[in-house]
């Protein structure tokens, strides 16, 4: 990742801290691998990140407790995220919403913005149900937030999916039932299909071959399976979100892929992207704190890929509010250097983007330099303005050339 693109990262992680903080969200910073066995149970045996995806390898510490431990990278956030739930009671502490930022590791076939090391922007709401981290008020939140964060990055074409996909129950009756479907179908399926049929059925949704969505067309929807509790926390989740004007479109063929998602389920698209067009997908996972050995701890959080959101927003890289070129170029005259050092700092100091030139420069090659820095102003810096304690302050792109006494300089190229 090079500039200026880089800039357009720091303005998505600017915004994101910002929207966070204002619904009081920490920040969290988990290792970048764990043993295997966090992301193996965390993730889900059966899920193709664990079946497949996952840098793993041995130990090779000599510390016999250590040794040959097997250790992954992290496929994703939530797991390790849960996992320092557990170890520091962060239950105890109050510390209920987390977020962190960072890179993961899924050894998938690369394309257009699908990678193997790619980033994710993470967050989760987990706590005692007596915290009502369980409440569809919850979910409500977390949807309106990340509206809000889309909304503010200047991403106005998104399209938010929302399906509930039921309690542990439910999910049994249903595949149970989805297995019955595709038993006199499969042969007719993809490959993956036919694995995904005997293995893990509900992942038959997240099929994108043309020939196999007629047949898919025709399986039962999970969403006939809620039972009582279930159906009422998702109307409650729609209410929230009709009332405080954030637009979704119910699908129930949304599923998701990891193994812990409770009740809500969601993803977010984006119109521009072409074939990889979710930007960001999450949903609830009540179980997932016991399944990892934890006290019960319901929870609900996401992930934004960070890659395709930056992806989305390209036309920031010419930006200057994101961009953010030199104030000014400083080009000392022979001799100068220390001079132009010392009003360097003092620029420096309130604010302004300096770059400083070297006195061994002719002016000609000091003005190509500023130019190429795409500074907006070059600031002459010899005998006579050190005497004068007034500076030749050109603007490069009109010509315009003014003295300014040193004390205004700020305030001039700021341009006040
Ligand atoms: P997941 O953790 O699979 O639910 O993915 C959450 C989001 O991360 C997706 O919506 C994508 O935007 C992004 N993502 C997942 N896998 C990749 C990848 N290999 N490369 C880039 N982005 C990814």
């Amino acid at each position: 990742m090079l500039p200026p693109e880089t800039a357009v990262w720091n303005f998505v992680e600017t915004i994101a801290r910002d929207v966070f903080r204002a619904y009081n969200f920490q920040e969290i910073r988990t290792p970048i691998f764990e043993n295997t066995e966090l992301f193996a149970r965390g993730v889900g045996e059966e899920t193709d990140i664990v079946a497949k995806e996952m840098y793993t390898w041995e130990d090779r510490s000599r510390a016999a407790s250590e040794k040959g431990q097997s250790l992954t990278l992290r496929p994703e956030a939530t797991a390790g995220i849960v996992r320092a739930y557990i170890e520091h009671k962060l239950g105890d502490r109050g510390l209920n919403k987390l977020y962190c930022i960072g890179p993961m590791f899924r050894r998938e076939r690369p394309q257009k913005g699908r990678y193997r090391q790619f980033y994710q922007i993470d967050a989760e709401v987990i706590g005692p149900a007596s915290a009502g981290s369980d409440s569809p008020a919850r979910d409500a939140e977390v949807l309106e937030m990340l509206s809000t964060l889309l909304d503010r990055l200047g991403i106005s074409e998104w399209n938010l999916q929302l399906n509930s996909v039921g309690c542990p129950n439910d999910r049994a009756a249903f595949n149970e039932a989805l297995r019955k479907a595709l038993d006199p179908v499969k042969d007719k399926m993809c490959a993956d299909c036919q694995r995904r049929a005997v293995t893990n059925p509900l992942r038959v949704f997240d099929c994108k071959v043309a020939e196999d969505q007629p047949i898919i067309e025709t399986l039962p929807r999970i969403s006939q399976f809620l039972d009582e509790g279930c159906r009422q926390h998702f109307a409650a989740v729609q209410a929230i979100l009709t009332k405080v004007g954030v637009p979704f479109t119910l699908n129930d063929r949304l599923v998701r892929g990891l193994d812990y998602y409770t009740r809500t389920a969601f993803e977010f698209t984006h119109g521009a992207l072409g074939a990889q067009n979710a930007i960001l997908g999450g949903g609830r996972y009540d179980g997932l704190s016991e399944a990892l050995g934890g006290p019960p701890a319901p929870g609900i959080g996401f992930a934004i890929g960070e890659d395709r959101l930056v992806m989305s927003l390209q036309e920031k890289a010419s930006d200057e509010k994101v961009l953010r070129k030199p104030d000014a170029y400083i080009a000392p005259m022979a001799g100068m250097n220390a001079d132009a050092a010392r009003l360097a700092r003092e620029l420096r100091r309130q604010d302004l983007i300096i770059e400083l030139g070297d006195d061994s420069f002719r002016l000609k090659k000091s003005f190509e330099a500023a130019s190429k820095t795409g500074a907006k102003y070059i600031l002459i810096v010899g005998d006579n303005e050190i005497q004068a304690d007034a500076f030749a302050l050109k603007n490069l792109a009109s010509g315009e050339q003014v003295s300014v006494p040193r004390a205004q300089l700020a305030q001039r190229i700021r341009g006040r």
